[in-house]
């Protein structure tokens, strides 16, 4: 007989779900994914981890997973996250990122599933007035990604008040970095985030990169994020989920690091961790970056415990790296 429960994880093929699948089964939850393989891959998803390919907008079929394998409670990282695509095409990030989740709550609401886990971001600050930022700060997100995921943390808010569910909404920072045992990293095609772009810049695999502006009000002109590696990220989620069965209450916590690294300091590590082969050129801003995100991160420290053990760019960006290479051998 299992000792413990399932724990129902949307979003589970990809690039964060699936380090929190790994962490799951190692702190001995099973474990019953749902994704629609949209962006996931199902590689990334252990052979023995039960594994549900579909929408998580399809009430049916959420409905007969609900049922059949009565979670503990659902971890949903299923959506669209890339912000300028977001600009583009907002209606997608709202069905998504706000209709879909709005879909899933309640079927878990309707099933008595009253533990809620929701990847949230730093993108509800929008333009934070000051840095680090705190969970009690104003949010005024400046892209629709930031403004999808907002709703549902008052979806969730709401639904906390006038139903039994309790709910984490994590608030992440800049996740970089891959499964230091090699067995998940960030898969996506299209690329844009900083590290991985500047790994694949440094083995070859694109022509060059660019520094979005550098001359921002920040020590060196360019902006500065709290870099988080995701299997403490990962770490995060189980402690959350030990919260919520421990009776904890609904919650809403930054995870970071609780200081800043530029972008000019994060290619000058990826040029150290690549022996030199890394060059970029500067080119004008991106439109809606913030000077500087960084977050306070007491209340989760406090709250649950929680120690990062990676709190370091250069293992990051090594682990990046390797998963970057990993990538190209296998033809992945
Ligand atoms: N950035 C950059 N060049 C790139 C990708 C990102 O200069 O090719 C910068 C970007 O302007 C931001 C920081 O790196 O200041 C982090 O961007 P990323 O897209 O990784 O994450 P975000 O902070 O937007 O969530």
């Amino acid at each position: 007989m299992q000792e413990h429960p399932y724990v129902l994880v949307t979003g589970g093929a990809g690039y964060i779900g699936s380090h929190v699948v790994l962490a799951l089964r190692q702190a001995g939850w099973p474990v019953v994914v749902v994704d629609d393989l949209s962006t996931g891959k199902r590689r990334l998803v252990p052979d023995d981890v039960r594994f549900i390919e579909g929408d998580i907008a399809d009430r049916a079929l959420i409905d007969a997973a609900l049922v059949r394998y009565q979670p503990v409670a659902v971890m949903h990282f299923a959506g669209s996250i890339v912000v300028p695509e977001s600009v583009s095409d907002p209606l997608r990030y709202y069905a998504n990122n706000t209709a879909a989740s709005l879909s899933l709550i309640a079927a878990c609401v309707a099933a008595g599933v009253d533990r809620f886990i929701f990847s949230s971001t730093a993108a509800v600050y929008g333009e934070p007035a000051r840095s680090p930022v705190s969970e009690t700060d104003p949010t005024v997100p400046i892209n629709p990604y930031g403004s999808s995921k907002l709703c549902t943390e008052w979806v969730l808010r709401d639904t906390a008040a006038a139903t039994p569910l309790e709910y984490v909404a994590l608030r992440y920072f800049n996740v970089a970095g891959a499964d230091p045992e090699g067995r998940s990293g960030q898969s996506m095609e299209k690329a844009t985030h900083l590290i991985k772009v500047a790994c694949q810049a440094a083995l070859g695999l694109r022509k060059g990169m660019e520094v979005f502006g550098d001359d921002y009000p920040t020590a060196d002109g360019t902006c500065v994020r709290d870099y988080i590696h995701v299997s403490d990220l990962a770490e995060a989620h189980v402690r959350a989920l030990d919260y919520l069965v421990a009776g904890g209450k609904s919650i809403v916590l930054n995870c970071g690091y609780g200081h800043g690294f530029s972008v000019r300091e994060v290619l000058e590590t990826v040029r150290a961790v690549a022996e030199g082969r890394l060059e970029w050129r500067i080119g004008p801003r991106r439109a809606g970056d913030p000077p500087a995100l960084v977050s306070a991160n007491t209340r989760i420290r406090e709250t649950l415990g929680w120690q990062p053990r990676f709190d370091d760019l250069r293992f990051i960006v090594e682990t990046a790296m390797d998963w970057e290479q990993r990538l190209i051998e296998k033809a992945l």
